[in-house]
């Protein structure tokens, strides 16, 4: 069984991670959405928070999982015994960090392998901070985040200035 394995932080889940999590289980036996804990980003929600939110909208998929580490990837993909790692691309400038990143856990186990997958162009404007900056504006954020986290995101955002 081929296990891939998504991970960023999520802070929180965007249309445009939805959709690289619908193309991944298309492809992918299992997909494992993993929020790995980055100890330079301070976020909105919570760890805990972040894998409960994600974990309603992927309610659909059968072969989704939600987890969350803090540690090295490569650690867990070991852990978990997958080699797939999927990552999604926007612009020019996700190419460069990723690119690091990459290489960098390719380094650190060469049996491990990232797969990168295109944004939809509707989404390739979209990210977690632009989507927290217009909610603590009190802009709108339909169509940017799914549906039923729509609530969570404008009160958390009420509470966080
Ligand atoms: P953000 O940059 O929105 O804070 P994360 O750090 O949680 O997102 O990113 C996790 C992964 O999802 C990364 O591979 C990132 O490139 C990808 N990603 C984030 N937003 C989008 C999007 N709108 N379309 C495609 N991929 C995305």
């Amino acid at each position: 069984m081929r296990t891939s394995i998504y991970p960023g932080s999520f802070d929180p889940i965007t249309n445009g991670h939805l959709d690289i999590i619908t193309r991944a289980a298309k492809t992918f036996d299992e997909v494992i959405v993993l929020v790995l804990v980055n100890p330079d980003k301070k976020g909105m929600f919570s760890i805990e928070e972040r894998v409960e939110l994600i974990k309603r909208v992927v309610k659909g998929f059968k072969n989704v999982k939600v987890k969350s580490y803090s540690g090295l990837l490569v650690n867990f993909m070991k852990k978990e015994n997958s080699q797939i790692i999927i990552k999604g691309l926007r612009a020019m400038s996700d190419f460069e960090y990723e690119f690091q990143m990459a290489l960098m856990n390719n380094k650190l186990d060469p049996n491990v392998e990232t797969f990168f997958m295109m944004t939809r162009a509707e989404y390739s404007y979209l990210s977690s901070s632009s989507v927290k900056q217009v909610a603590i504006f009190g802009g709108c954020i339909k169509g940017l985040v799914p549906e039923e986290i729509i609530k969570d995101i404008v009160k958390k955002s009420k509470t966080f200035k």
